[in-house]
């Protein structure tokens, strides 16, 4: 069995929470995880599929009026559809990676009460490294499909989406004001209660940026338009960022050292 074979084999059944501010590649590491077994599982997903699956349900119903109205779903409709998805055969067989969920302390919580984790997963960065990537890194997206592009993984030709051949569009709300917004938000309802997690004894820390001293291939690291993207760490220093192979390589080694 190959080194990549036997980590897969390790990681069936296990239940892993990605835990990380927006824009820290959440989504990316989710796909690495489902790529190795996992079931990729975020809130949206649990409340489409019950939506989808059970459409009769009452909590399908209210469900599906939040979801149309734009509203933010709340917990007590959340919390028990994400449950259930966990105890779906699939994710019991397979383990799961949680994206984003839980959001705040009562999520966590009640979600605790009923289900054990393997590990929580902080994809740890400092705040400046993700203010900088979006207003720098010039992020669109497809209008289409919203596949997400940037000037750090720029689209085949610009203005047309790889994946659908959509238009390209910048984001109105991706701008360093909503950005640090969403920061604030993530620091006082989700950072907030990482200290709760962390006495469970079930976080790792797994780090995004590399110093400056770090002795690592150039090919494993972000670039914006052909150089090595460098941001000020706040404290006299520079360092980098991972891409995703160097992010994934990381990722792989961590989870074999954790669980092989
Ligand atoms: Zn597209």
């Amino acid at each position: 069995m190959d080194n990549l074979e036997k980590l897969k084999a390790a990681m069936r059944g296990k239940r892993i929470h990605l835990f990380g501010p927006p824009g820290c590649g959440k989504g990316n590491r989710s796909k690495d995880l489902a790529a190795l077994g996992l079931v990729h599982v975020a809130s949206g997903i649990a409340l489409r599929t019950k939506v989808r699956d059970d459409p009769d349900s009452e909590l399908s119903k209210k469900a599906q009026a939040c979801m149309e109205s734009g509203a933010l779903v709340p917990d007590e409709i959340v919390v028990p559809v994400v449950m259930e998805h966990l105890a779906r055969e699939e994710c019991r067989e397979n383990g799961f990676v949680l994206d984003g969920f839980p959001r705040t302390k009562a999520q966590a919580d009640l979600l605790f009460e009923e289900v054990d984790l393997d590990l929580v997963l902080h994809l740890d960065v400092p705040r400046n490294f993700l203010v900088y990537g979006v207003v720098e890194g010039n992020r669109r997206a497809c209008a289409k499909c919203a596949a997400g592009y940037s000037d750090f993984d720029p689209p085949r030709t610009e203005g047309i989406c790889d994946r659908c051949g959509g238009e390209i569009i910048l984001r109105a709300d991706d701008n360093a004001e909503t950005i640090k917004k969403r920061l604030d938000g993530y620091d006082t309802e989700t950072r907030a209660f990482l200290p709760d997690l962390e006495a469970r004894g079930i976080v790792e820390v797994l780090p995004i940026i590399v110093a400056d001293d770090e002795d690592i291939d150039e090919k494993y690291l972000k670039t914006l338009r052909g150089e090595v993207y460098r941001v000020d760490t706040g404290d006299g220093t520079t360092a980098r960022m991972l891409n995703l192979d160097g992010m994934r390589g990381r990722l792989h080694r961590f989870l074999t050292e954790k669980f092989t």
